[in-house]
């Protein structure tokens, strides 16, 4: 049966036409060949950041749309509603982008949030490890303090965004001694010496998606 809903205004449905244009366009005639490529071009990125897709509820003043959860929630559901499970945008725009609202330092947010809503910036989120899943508590990557630095050291795999990831919240341990309260979010740029990415993993299904293993060497 037809639900009508009523939580989305005029303002939601005008951009609900942006994206889905913009989806049906620039998007779905390529998905194919991304998902033999396993990659969606960056390109694309920048693209949708052309159109106000990436960080939709984050505020303009980021050069963000400034929109509210619901202006995310049309771009899940169009997405959706085309199978385009390649772009990674939501883990981008309301996993990490969310983070560096809330935790980041006031010039960490001007120097990214801006880029990552152009789509010049590829967000990720790295918390799995080969032998770490579901008990996150266990992570061995460190992030070890000297002076004013954090020297970091392990791997992570299955990072979504990882081939194309410019910038990684990653899950460390700051203190292994002290067990799950010992991890902290660190924000770590691929440009970083000691950063490498691995693998593009092959899967059953999200074949455009690039999910991949990333390396940090005394990344400092
Ligand atoms: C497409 C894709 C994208 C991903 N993207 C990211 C990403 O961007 N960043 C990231 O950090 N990770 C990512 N992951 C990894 C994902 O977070 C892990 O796969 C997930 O945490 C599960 O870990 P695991 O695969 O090691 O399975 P395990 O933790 O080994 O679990 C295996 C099975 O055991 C069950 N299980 C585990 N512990 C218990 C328990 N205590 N009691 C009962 N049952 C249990 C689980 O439910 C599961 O069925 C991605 C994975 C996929 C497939």
């Amino acid at each position: 049966m037809y639900i009508n809903r009523t939580v989305f205004s005029e303002e939601h449905e005008a951009y609900r036409d942006t994206v889905a244009r913009f989806m049906d366009e620039e998007l779905v005639p390529y998905h194919a060949q991304w998902e033999k490529e396993g990659i969606v071009p960056r390109e694309a990125w920048k693209k949708a950041g052309d159109v106000g897709i990436l960080l939709p509820a984050i505020p303009d003043k980021y050069g963000a749309p400034g929109g509210d959860r619901l202006f995310s929630s049309i771009v899940i559901e169009e997405q959706a509603k085309r199978g385009l499970s390649g772009p990674g945008f939501t883990l981008h725009s309301d996993i990490v982008a969310p983070y560096i609202l809330a935790y980041g330092t006031e010039e960490q947010k001007q120097a990214f949030l801006p880029k990552m809503a152009a789509g010049e910036m590829i967000g990720a989120i790295a918390m799995t490890e080969p032998g770490t899943g579901s008990d996150l508590q266990s992570v061995k990557t460190t992030a070890i303090r000297e002076g004013d630095e954090y020297v970091i050291n392990g791997q992570k795999t299955f990072i979504t965004n990882g081939i194309n990831s410019d910038l990684v919240i990653l899950v460390t341990k700051t203190d292994p001694e002290l067990g799950a309260k010992g991890i902290s979010l660190i924000l770590v740029e691929a440009t970083r010496e000691g950063f490498t990415k691995g693998r593009n993993l092959d899967k059953i299904g999200m074949k455009a998606q690039d999910t991949a293993e990333l390396f940090f060497d005394n990344v400092r």
